[in-house]
């Protein structure tokens, strides 16, 4: 029996696309050779990358004006990339900080120039998302984190304001319907919710290419990418043929707004275990709890051993918070079923048995 598996990342993939690939991995479309052996120049592959980036487009309802590319480096280097491409010499970054992701785009912005943090939620432990704060005019962007993979804290409102807007959705893409139109750059590690470790998906304005002024090095210049379709090197072509399966997966599915009711589901069922259960406390502000990490501590620690072997006798994995927060977390992306979901609330009322 598979497990129920609620790591955070890499995580869960619909089990349906590891069969696939585990295929490909032996012998892709019929060609008698292995999807990891054959030219990324190949036509079967570019069909492969040209599937990905039309997935992404349609999933994600993006207008007109976009590139999707498809990169290595991890979110982590965008981080980098962002301030690279968007900060002029002299200009102003603006920052959100919600939490240890945030902080460390923050970081990385702070080499290029001035970085401004327009509010934080640093003062409780990143337990909740800021309001209220305003985002300066004169910066050349905001940078904020749509879902705080760490916390289990969600912005349910994008800051607003007239400069550009880079999000990094890297543990949410692809699980709520947004309206994509209002940002600039979108990035993601596919890890989380699209697919393997070893790629990371850019969406970027057209508009905004080359916009810092900067002379960039070409592997760190978004239109290095645009220009050569996510082919200038050789691309992660594992991890590009994963996540599109899993996109293929998510339209035969109904797409993002059916994959969202289903992820509102399990969160609503979940949450209302941890706040029914005398047992356990829900660590995110109630209004800014995440459906895709949901955080939670026990309000007895003596009952962690109990609690632990519950879950191993489940087949319950990776429910550990992070090691910088502790307690619970329960990552429940867009594979996850509900079914898993129920185990896991089951586990918890036995607790109390
Ligand atoms: C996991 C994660 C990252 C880091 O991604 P890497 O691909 O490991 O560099 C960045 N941001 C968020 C929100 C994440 O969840």
């Amino acid at each position: 029996m598979k497990k129920h598996n609620f790591s955070a990342g890499p995580s869960i993939l619909p089990q349906e696309v590891l069969q696939k690939a585990s295929e490909a991995i032996l012998n892709f479309n019929g060609l008698d050779l292995s999807l990891i052996e054959i030219s990324h120049r190949s036509k079967e592959f570019i069909a492969v990358m040209d599937k990905a980036q039309a997935l992404v487009k349609e999933l994600l309802e993006l207008p007109e004006g976009y590139s999707v590319l498809f990169l290595q480096g991890g979110a982590s280097t965008e981080f980098l990339m962002a301030p690279y491409n968007l900060l002029t010499e002299g200009g102003k970054a603006a920052y959100l900080d919600t939490g240890s992701w945030s902080s460390k785009a923050i970081k990385e912005a702070k080499l290029f120039g001035d970085t401004v943090v327009v509010a934080s939620s640093k003062d409780k432990g990143y337990n909740y998302i800021p309001k209220g704060y305003e985002v300066p005019s004169d910066a050349d962007y905001i940078h904020f984190t749509s879902n705080n993979t760490i916390f289990g804290t969600q912005l349910n409102e994008f800051p607003g304001g007239d400069v550009l807007k880079v999000v990094d959705m890297s543990s949410d893409i692809f699980s709520r319907k947004i309206d994509y139109s209002q940002f600039d750059v979108v990035y993601a590690g596919a890890q989380k919710n699209m697919g393997p470790a070893g790629t990371t998906v850019v969406i970027v304005k057209d508009e905004v290419l080359g916009k810092s002024g900067r002379q960039v090095p070409s592997m760190l210049d978004y239109k290095t990418h645009a220009d050569k379709d996510s082919m200038f090197n050789t691309p992660p072509v594992f991890a590009i043929y994963v996540s599109m399966l899993t996109l293929e997966w998510l339209k035969s599915k109904g797409g993002v707004a059916a994959i969202e009711k289903e992820n509102r589901a399990k969160a609503a069922l979940l949450y209302n275990e941890v706040d029914s259960n005398p047992s356990f406390v829900g660590f995110a502000a109630k209004e800014d709890r995440s459906i895709m990490n949901v955080t939670f501590n026990l309000t007895d620690e003596s009952l962690k051993e109990k609690f632990d072997a519950l879950c191993l006798e489940s087949g319950i994995s990776a429910l550990n918070g992070h090691r910088s927060v502790g307690g619970y977390r329960a990552s429940i992306y867009n594979a996850m079923s509900i079914e898993s979901v129920q185990v896991l609330v089951k586990a918890m009322q036995d607790l109390n048995k």
